[in-house]
C-alpha cells in the first residue's frame, strides 16, 4: 500500500512537469521574439518598430527584421521616460494594462486541485467509509493465508499434542462426520508450553494437514494506540472467517491480549480489556458447526483472564512441552533434511547432550553448524561442527540456567527415583504416573507425577505418612548413592517439615501433645497458603513449643529411616530404574512399575513432587 503511494505521487509530479515543458515549448514556438532593451531602443532609432504596446512591466509589439518581415516581439521595459523617445519615430504606440489575473488564478488553482486530488485517491485506497476500522480489515486479510505448506511430519517430538490436533483436522476436513451424530467441536484450542516448542509450527500444520485458510494474528497486533481499534478488528477477523469457513483463526501471544483483567499497570488498559471484551463475545456468539476453529498460543497460560478459560471458549488445552531424547532425536532428523551432513553424524549424541533444549533451540544448533561448516568452506556439516554448535548454544543457555549438566542430571534422576519407589512402596500412596528428569521452568529438574485414581476429601494418619516418606524419598535416595544431599532437596524437606507440623498441631495426630489443635490459623480457603498469614502470637506455652519441636523431629527421624530402609533394601532397583531414566529422560508408570516387579495395575491418587 505504501509503496503504491509513493509511485501515484510521483506520476503527478512527473505529469506537472510534462506540462511545464510543454507549455514553455509551444510559448516559444508561437509565442514573441523576446529581445533585450537596447536591442528594442536601437530598431526603434531606425524606425525598425511598427507598433507597440505598452504595459507596466513589458513592451509587445510588432517590429521589422532583417528581411523588413513583421514579426512579433517583446521586451521587458527599462527606461520610465519611453513617451519622449517614441515621438518623432513613425510608429502607432497605445498603453496596456497587462491581465495577470488569469495567471494568478491557475497558479493557485493548480496546487489546490492537486492536494485534492492526492487526498481523494487517498481516501479511495481506504474504501467507503474509511476510518480506523478500515485498517484493521486490511491487517487481517493480509494474514489470510490460503494453502499452508506446513504439515504434522515437520513437527516432531509433540505426539501426544499431534494426537489431540489430529481431530480437529479430521473435523475441518469432514465436519458432517461429528455434526451428523450431534457432536460438537471445542471452540478454541489452547495450546500452551514453554516457547520454542512448536506451537506456532503446530497451528500452521493443523491447517496445512486440513487445507483450510489460515487467519493469523498476533495477540500484540490487536493492541493498538487508538481505543476501539483492537475491538473493531477482532469483529473483522471473526467476519472474514465465517466467509471463509471451515478455517483457522490462530491467535499466536494470546497472553498480550488475554491478561487478566486489573492486572495491567496504568496505559492501553482499557483499550486491551476492550479488545478481549469484544474477543469473548466473538467467541460466544458464533455456532462452531460454521467450521470456524479458534487456536491460540501461550507461553504463560498462569496470566490469562479465566474468562477466556471458560466452556465454550478456549476450553480445551493442548500441552506442547520440551522434547525428550527421542522427540529431540526426531527433531533433528526433521530439520537435518535441509543440510548435508557428513557420514560421521550421530543425531542421537547430539540428542543426549541436549537435554531441557526446544525445538528452535536444535534448530539452532543445526543451523550454526551449518554455518561453521560453511565458515570452513567444507561440503559436508561434520559431527565436529555440530559438536561446536551445541558448545556454543548449550553454553550461551547455561549462562540462562536453563541446561543441566551431566552430573546434575545424575543426581535429579536418583532424586526422582527415590521418590517414585518410596510411592510404589508405600501403600495407600498414589499411583506413580510419570518420572522426568527434562527441566520444567526454572525451579524444577525434574519431576515425579503421581496421580489419584478418585477423588479424596479425608486423609487418614497413614495416608498422611506416606505422603511423608515420598517427600522424604528424592534426598534419601541421593543420600544412599552419593553419601550427601544437595540443594534440589531443600523444596521437598519444606513441604515434609510443613506437613509434618500440620499433623502435629492442625490434625491432633501427635502422640504426646493430647488431641488438642495448637494452631487456630484460618486460611483464606481459595487462596494459596501463605505463610505471612499468621496471627499474632502464639496460643501455646514454651514448654509445649519444645514439646512440639521434639516430636517433629522424631516423626521426621523416623519417616527418614523407613524410607532409608525401602531404599537401602531395593538399592539394585534404585540404580536401574535412575540408569534407564538417564537414558531416555522420561519413564512412564507401566516401564517403572515392570521394573520394580509390581502390577502396573496397582492403583492409587494425585501428587507431583517436584525438584
Ligand atoms: P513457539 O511458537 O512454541 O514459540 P515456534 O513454533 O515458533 O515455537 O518454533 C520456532 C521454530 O523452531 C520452528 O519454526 C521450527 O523450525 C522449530 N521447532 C520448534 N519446535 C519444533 C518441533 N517440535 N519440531 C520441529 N521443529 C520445531
Ligand atoms: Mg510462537
Ligand atoms: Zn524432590
Amino acid at each position: 500500500m505504501e509503496k503504491k503511494h509513493k509511485f501515484s505521487i510521483w506520476y503527478v509530479l512527473l505529469g506537472i512537469w510534462a506540462v511545464l515543458i510543454l507549455n514553455n515549448l509551444i510559448y516559444q514556438s508561437i509565442g514573441p521574439e523576446v529581445i533585450p532593451y537596447s536591442e528594442f531602443l536601437s530598431r526603434l532609432r531606425q524606425d525598425k518598430i511598427k507598433e507597440i504596446a505598452i504595459g507596466d512591466q513589458a513592451i509587445t509589439g510588432v517590429m521589422l527584421d532583417k528581411d523588413n518581415a513583421e514579426v512579433k516581439f517583446k521586451t521587458i521595459r527599462v527606461n520610465p521616460d519611453l513617451a519622449k523617445e517614441l515621438e518623432g519615430h513613425t510608429l502607432k504606440f497605445r498603453g496596456e494594462v497587462e491581465s495577470t489575473f488569469l495567471r494568478n488564478l491557475i497558479s493557485w488553482l493548480i496546487p489546490i486541485f492537486l492536494f485534492l486530488g492526492i487526498w481523494y485517491f487517498m481516501m479511495r485506497r481506504m474504501g467507503p467509509g474509511a476510518g480506523v476500522m478500515q485498517f484493521g480489515q486490511n491487517r487481517a486479510k493480509l494474514h489470510a493465508e490460503q494453502d499452508v505448506p506446513t504439515r504434522f511430519e515437520d513437527v516432531a517430538g509433540v505426539d501426544e499434542a499431534k494426537g489431540e490436533l489430529q481431530e480437529i483436522v479430521s473435523f475441518l476436513k469432514e465436519p458432517e462426520r461429528y455434526t451428523r451424530v450431534g457432536g460438537r467441536m471445542p471452540k478454541g484450542v489452547l495450546l500452551v508450553g514453554p516457547p520454542g516448542t512448536g506451537k506456532t509450527l503446530l497451528s500452521r500444520a493443523v491447517a496445512g494437514e486440513a487445507g483450510v485458510p489460515f487467519f493469523s494474528i498476533s495477540g500484540s497486533e490487536f493492541v493498538e494506540l487508538f481505543v476501539g481499534v483492537g475491538a473493531a478488528r477482532v469483529r473483522e477477523l471473526f467476519s472474514q472467517a465465517k466467509e471463509k469457513a471451515p478455517c483457522i483463526i490462530f491467535i499466536d501471544e494470546l497472553d498480550a491480549l488475554g491478561k487478566a483483567r486489573g492486572m495491567s499497570v496504568v496505559g492501553g488498559h482499557d483499550e486491551r480489556e476492550q479488545t478481549l471484551q469484544q474477543l469473548l463475545v466473538e467467541m460466544d456468539g458464533f455456532d462452531p458447526r460454521v467450521g470456524v476453529i479458534i487456536m491460540a498460543a501461550t507461553n504463560r497460560p498462569e496470566i490469562l483472564d479465566p474468562a477466556l478459560l471458560r466452556a465454550g471458549r478456549f476450553d480445551r488445552q493442548v500441552l506442547v512441552d520440551k522434547p525428550d531424547l527421542n522427540g529431540r532425536i526426531d527433531i533433528l532428523k526433521v530439520h537435518a533434511k535441509r543440510i548435508t551432513l557428513a557420514p560421521d553424524v550421530d543425531l542421537k549424541i547430539l540428542a543426549q547432550r541436549t537435554p531441557g533444549l526446544s525445538g528452535a533451540d536444535l534448530e539452532n544448533i543445526l543451523n550454526e553448524g551449518a554455518l561453521l561448516a560453511g565458515r570452513a568452506d567444507r561440503d559436508q556439516v561434520t559431527m565436529a561442527d555440530l559438536e561446536e554448535a551445541v558448545d556454543r548454544i548449550v553454553g550461551g543457555l547455561e549462562k540462562k540456567n536453563r541446561v543441566i549438566n551431566q552430573r546434575e542430571k545424575k543426581t535429579v534422576a536418583y532424586h526422582e527415583t527415590g521418590h517414585a519407589m518410596v510411592a510404589a512402596y508405600t501403600p495407600l500412596t498414589d499411583k506413580v504416573h510419570k518420572i522426568s528428569i527434562v527441566p520444567r521452568g526454572i525451579a524444577a529438574l525434574g519431576y515425579t507425577e503421581q496421580r489419584p485414581t478418585e477423588d479424596r476429601y479425608l486423609m487418614s494418619r497413614s495416608e498422611l505418612v506416606g505422603k511423608l516418606d515420598v517427600l522424604l524419598g528424592g534426598r534419601v535416595a541421593e543420600k544412599i548413592i552419593f553419601g550427601e544431599v544437595s540443594t534440589g532437596a531443600s523444596n521437598d524437606l519444606q513441604r515434609a517439615t510443613d506437613l509434618a507440623r500440620a499433623m502435629l498441631t492442625q490434625y491432633g495426630m501427635g502422640t504426646t501433645l493430647g488431641p488438642v489443635t495448637y494452631s487456630r490459623r484460618n486460611q483464606p480457603i481459595f487462596m494459596p497458603q501463605d505463610s505471612s498469614y499468621l496471627p499474632p502470637g502464639q496460643e501455646y506455652s514454651e514448654a509445649t513449643a519444645a514439646g512440639l519441636d521434639d516430636e517433629l523431629r522424631r516423626l521426621l527421624e523416623e519417616r527418614e529411616d523407613r524410607v532409608n530402609q525401602v531404599l537401602s533394601e531395593h538399592r539394585d532397583q534404585l540404580e536401574a530404574v535412575a540408569q534407564k531414566l538417564l537414558d531416555q529422560e522420561v519413564l512412564e508408570s507401566r516401564e517403572f512399575y515392570t521394573m520394580l516387579g509390581l502390577d502396573p495395575d496397582k492403583a492409587a491418587g494425585q501428587a507431583e513432587t517436584e525438584g
